[in-house]
C-alpha cells in the first residue's frame, strides 16, 4: 500500500514511519510512504499556509491552494476525476482521507475496509482545519478519531494509519489479530508474562494449568465480562448483528443475568 501524508509539520509522522513494525514494513516493501510537506506548495514570499475566515470568526484556516499543489503533486485527482479539459473518466486509484471531529467515527470495521486500497492520501489539518473546497473537490472521506479536538491531523493521521497498516496481510501474523479487542463483538481477555509471582500477584492458576480447553473457556469468560462491564453498547449491537457465536451468545445471557 502506498501512504501519502500531506502535512506542515513532516518531522511527526516521520517519527512513526521510521520506527517499530512500520519500518519493517517499508523495509519490507509492504509500505510505500511519502511526506508531502505543504509548505513546499505555498505561492507567496513567506510561505503563508493560512489565512483568516471568510465570515468572521476565531482562529485561521489552511489555504485552500497549497494543499491542492500538494494534492496533487501526489497524483491525486478531482473527485469527478478529470484534469480540465482531458475528456473522458479517470477512475482515481488514491482514497483521499481528512481526520476531522466532525467526521464519521473510525472503528476496527473501517480500519479494515481501508486496508484494501491501493493508496490512501491524509491530508492533516491544523489550525481551524481546511477550506471546505478542498474536501468537496478531493476528499473522499472524513473521519474522527474520537469525541475530543486535537491541536493537529498529524496524530489523528498516525492513529489511523497505525490501525490500517498492520491488517495488511504479511504486516504481522494473522493469529495476533484473530482475538484482538473488536476483532468479533468483543474486547480482549486479560494477558501475563513472566514473573509468574509479582508483588504478590500471582497469574491465575488456569493459564499455568497447560489445560488448552480450560484456558480458552476462561479467556472467553474473561472477554465477556469485560465486554459486558466497560462497553454494554457494543455488546447489544453485536447482538443486534448476530454476530455471536452461541456459545457466547450463551455465556452474555448467563453473566449479564449475574450483573443485574
Ligand atoms: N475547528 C475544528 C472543529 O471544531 O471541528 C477543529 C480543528 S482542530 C484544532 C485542527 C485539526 O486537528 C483538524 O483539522 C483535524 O485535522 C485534527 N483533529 C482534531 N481533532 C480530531 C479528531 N477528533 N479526529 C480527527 N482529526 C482531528
Amino acid at each position: 500500500m502506498k501512504i501519502h501524508v500531506l502535512t506542515l509539520f513532516p518531522e511527526i509522522p516521520r517519527a512513526f514511519f521510521e520506527n517499530s513494525i512500520m519500518a519493517k514494513a517499508v523495509e519490507r516493501g509492504i509500505i510505500d510512504c511519502s511526506l508531502i510537506n505543504i509548505r513546499d506548495f505555498a505561492f507567496d514570499k513567506h510561505k503563508s499556509c493560512d489565512d483568516s475566515t471568510y465570515g468572521g470568526g476565531a482562529g485561521m484556516l489552511m489555504l485552500p491552494e497549497p494543499l491542492s499543489a500538494a494534492l496533487e503533486s501526489a497524483g491525486v485527482t478531482r473527485k469527478e476525476g478529470n484534469p480540465a479539459g482531458s475528456g473522458g473518466e479517470i477512475k482515481r486509484r488514491q482514497r483521499v482521507v481528512f481526520p476531522t471531529p466532525s467526521g464519521k467515527p473510525f472503528s476496527q470495521a473501517y480500519a479494515y475496509e481501508l486496508s484494501r486500497e491501493e493508496e490512501l492520501v491524509f491530508v492533516c489539518g491544523r489550525y481551524e482545519g481546511i477550506d471546505q473546497r478542498i474536501i468537496d473537490l478531493y476528499v473522499d472521506d472524513e473521519i474522527s478519531i474520537g469525541d475530543y479536538v486535537t491541536s493537529s491531523g498529524e496524530l489523528a493521521a498516525a492513529v489511523i494509519i497505525d490501525a490500517v497498516y498492520r491488517l495488511i496481510p504479511g504486516v504481522i501474523s494473522s493469529e495476533s489479530l484473530d482475538e484482538e479487542s473488536f476483532s468479533d463483538g468483543l474486547l480482549e481477555y486479560p494477558q501475563y508474562t513472566r514473573p509468574e509471582i509479582f508483588r504478590g500477584e500471582k497469574v491465575p492458576e488456569v493459564l499455568l494449568s497447560g489445560h488448552h480447553e480450560k484456558i480458552r473457556l476462561w479467556r472467553l469468560r474473561k472477554r465477556v465480562e469485560k465486554t459486558l462491564r466497560v462497553r454494554p453498547d457494543l455488546v447489544e449491537a453485536s447482538l443486534k448483528k448476530g454476530v455471536y457465536p452461541e456459545e457466547t451468545a450463551a455465556l452474555i445471557e448467563e453473566m449479564k443475568n449475574g450483573l443485574d
